[in-house]
């Protein structure tokens, strides 16, 4: 993300002075960069690559020097420098050590005594709290219900998300009965909700590529959908969010699937913000906002303020695309989930979507993303358990997200009762995001200049090999545990165990301890 006022145009910029930058801050950097100037050659590549000034041509003393201070170790000078000179470390001075005040305590209250505003961060929640999907292990066939291969026998990864018929009624070999409008998937892993704005016009753009070509989706998040991207509408998923950006019925009738948002992972009970410097002409036009003006989403959807009311909006945007597509709604993993996803599905949700604590964002404030919330592993079985208990399991299908980081993730999740899910910061990952939650490498900016650094031919390809990849690993898994469809693992939790799980953890994640 550039600084406000910055012209990135201009990051090839003539010598320059140590004294014709300000001192800032007079606080210990996070980051310290070395510089072996045996190796460097003073092409500059450092200066241009980096789009926070953190390098600069000294006239004065003919060399390359820097300021550590804005540095946010995205490690791109480093990888970019032909002669490897560079090395971006994190800062091993620190003050003196602390066990309750933390350096990110301490540089915390710093940031908020020089600013007074709120401590925002991007990514998702990065604290130290259990990842559950370490503690659990799946299954594996031996003896009886000998495992698949899948490079010989057939192996099923489709899945229909969609209110499934309580029976099916064939007559003379063809179904008879009325099947609600479903989302044909072909392999469980979609591309969560990433708006134009938040990423450049490259990496939708290879995002709406991959989804075509892997039979899946994309999500235009609350973005809209840019004119250039309806050519995609088979593999696209549009969201209505309470800001209602880019919202019409061309928009709504190009969508194989409508997304209600209620709430993110990584910011639940508050609204989005998408900066003013964001806002280029195109994302303007697309969200249908003033260009350069901030993009602020309200907390609740204003509409919204019971079930009977959520329902109405379910049944509207039914209305409006003709009964033809499923809706879903969009929450996040809260203590209350699955109580709120039974009144989802009776709102007449076809799909519901729970979002995980550490799904990712472009910007929340650091203490609700670091506060606020569920892992998505206790969320998924919660909700499953919920919807069995009530007999409407049937009635909803659930997509999972927030921290979803491999393969074997994706086949904890489906086990605890997932039926798909979605990937945000993975994909970015995939296409060269180094989580430094600020944006040299052109995918989360809208700055011209950065947003070059993208090749969506390579960024597509790069994302169909992740997804490929996992699909692979997922049907090795699956033919490990003698199953041959992905729609048979859907709430198998007897394939997984836990480990270093108190009793009351494997309670609510209904899976037995590891050893039995
Ligand atoms: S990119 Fe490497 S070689 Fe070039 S000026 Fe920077 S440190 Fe020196
Ligand atoms: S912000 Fe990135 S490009 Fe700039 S100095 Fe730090 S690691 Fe290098």
């Amino acid at each position: 993300m550039n600084k406000p006022g910055q012209d990135n145009s201009q990051l090839s910029r003539g010598p320059r002075k140590a004294s014709d930058f300000k001192i800032r801050s007079n606080r210990l950097t996070e980051f310290a960069i070395d510089r072996d100037y045996e190796r460097c050659i003073k092409c500059e590549v450092c200066i241009r690559q980096c789009a926070f000034d953190v390098h600069y041509y000294d006239e004065d003393e003919d060399t390359i020097k820097h300021r550590a201070e804005d540095c946010v170790s995205c490690q791109r000078c480093t990888v970019m420098c032909p002669t490897n000179a560079i090395v971006v470390r994190q800062n091993p001075a620190q003050y003196r050590a602390h066990g309750s005040w933390s350096p990110e305590h301490v540089k915390d209250i710093n940031r908020q005594a020089e600013t007074g505003g709120v401590v925002l961060t991007g990514s998702g929640n990065d604290k130290q709290q259990p990842v559950y999907w370490d503690k659990l292990l799946i299954n594996a066939s031996q003896v009886t219900n000998p495992s698949i291969d899948p490079l010989r026998e057939p192996m099923e990864l489709r899945t229909y998300l969609g209110r499934k018929p309580d029976a099916l009624e064939i007559a003379d070999g063809k179904l008879v009965s009325a099947v609600p409008p479903q989302l044909k998937v072909e392999t469980p892993i979609l591309f969560s909700a990433i708006s134009y704005g938040a990423i450049s016009y490259n990496v939708q753009k290879a995002l709406a590529q991959a989804a075509r070509e892997l039979g899946t989706f994309f999500n235009t998040g609350e973005g809209g959908l840019h004119p250039d991207f309806y050519e995609y509408k088979d593999n696209c998923i549009v969201q209505v969010a309470s800001g209602r950006f880019g919202v019409h019925p061309d928009y709504l009738n190009a969508a194989r699937m409508v997304e209600i948002k209620i709430g993110q992972g990584a910011k639940p009970g508050i609204g989005g913000h998408l900066a003013g410097e964001k806002v280029s002409e195109s994302v303007s036009v697309t969200r249908m906002i003033p260009l350069g003006t901030d993009a602020i989403s309200p907390a609740p959807q204003h509409d919204i303020y019971s079930i009977e009311d959520l329902r109405m909006l379910v049944y509207a945007l039914k209305e409006a695309t003709n009964y033809r597509v499923p809706v879903s709604v969009k929450i996040a993993a809260v203590h209350n989930a699955a109580a709120i996803a039974s009144g989802m599905a009776r709102a007449g949700a076809d799909v519901l979507v729970v979002d995980g604590f550490r799904g990712g964002t472009g910007a929340a404030p650091k203490v609700i993303r670091d506060n606020v919330g569920l892992p998505i592993e206790f969320a998924i079985a919660a909700v499953d358990k919920r919807l069995r208990d009530e007999g409407i399991r049937n009635d909803v299908s659930l997509i999972a997200g927030g921290g979803i980081r491999n393969a074997g993730d994706i086949v904890k999740a489906i086990a605890l009762g997932a039926d798909a899910v979605y990937i945000g910061t993975a994909a970015l990952v995939a296409v060269g995001c180094t989580l430094c939650q600020k944006c040299n490498w052109g995918i989360a900016t809208q700055d011209p200049y950065l947003a070059k650094r993208v090749n969506p031919d390579v960024a597509r390809k790069r994302l169909v090999n992740l997804v490929q990849g996992w699909s692979h690993e997922i049907k090795e898994m699956l033919g490990g545990m003698g199953i041959n469809s992905i729609e048979s693992l859907r709430g198998s939790r007897s394939q997984l165990r836990g480990i270093g799980l108190t009793s009351q953890e494997l309670e609510i994640l209904g899976v037995k301890p590891a050893g039995m």
